[in-house]
């Protein structure tokens, strides 16, 4: 009998979970999308939030709900506004890795305020800062992931 807590146990568990375990598949719009596109791939892909990426593939922005609420608070059409003007984009992007612990990956969405993180590979041979977008953690995932542990430890 080691004699750890209970809360110990969890602790050490969590620390070895990993958000290529628990990631899932990323839902991306090309930067030419409309707004109006962006709405229709939010609700048929049933996700939280967008990626957005350039004609190679390379992240280039995201897209939350609030952000298509706000652009169609206006009056204008939403088949004219490209997504690329209204995303928060690069490099204000907050990003991680399939290595990446699931733990720091929860304390980033709490500190940055936000719901859900690319899971991003670095292309390399590039100077500047490229990234392909392999995946998506959410806050379900790292709800998904809290489960896990309790259900591991019943
Ligand atoms: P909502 O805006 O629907 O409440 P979020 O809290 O996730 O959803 O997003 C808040 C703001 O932060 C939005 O403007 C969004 O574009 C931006 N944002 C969301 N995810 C990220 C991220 N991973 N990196 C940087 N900014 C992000």
């Amino acid at each position: 009998y080691t004699g750890k807590t209970g809360s110990q146990l969890f602790t050490e568990r969590l620390k070895k979970l990993f958000v290529k375990d628990f990631q899932s598949i990323p839902v991306v719009v090309n930067e030419s999308a409309s707004v109006y596109d962006a709405i229709v791939t939010m609700f048929l892909e049933d996700v939280g939030t967008l990626f957005v990426v350039d004609k190679d593939s390379h992240l280039i922005g995201v897209l939350s709900r609030k952000d298509l609420l706000r652009a169609s608070m206006g009056k204008q059409d939403l088949e004219t506004i490209p997504v690329n003007i209204i995303m928060t984009r690069m490099p204000n992007i907050t990003t991680c890795k399939p290595d990446d612990l699931l733990i720091d990956v929860a304390n980033t969405l709490i500190n940055k305020q936000i719901d859900a993180l690319p899971v991003v590979l670095k292309i390399a041979d590039e100077s500047n800062e490229k990234y392909e977008v392999i995946g998506r953690i959410t806050k379900t995932n790292i709800t998904k992931a809290f489960v896990h542990i309790a259900n591991e430890m019943h």
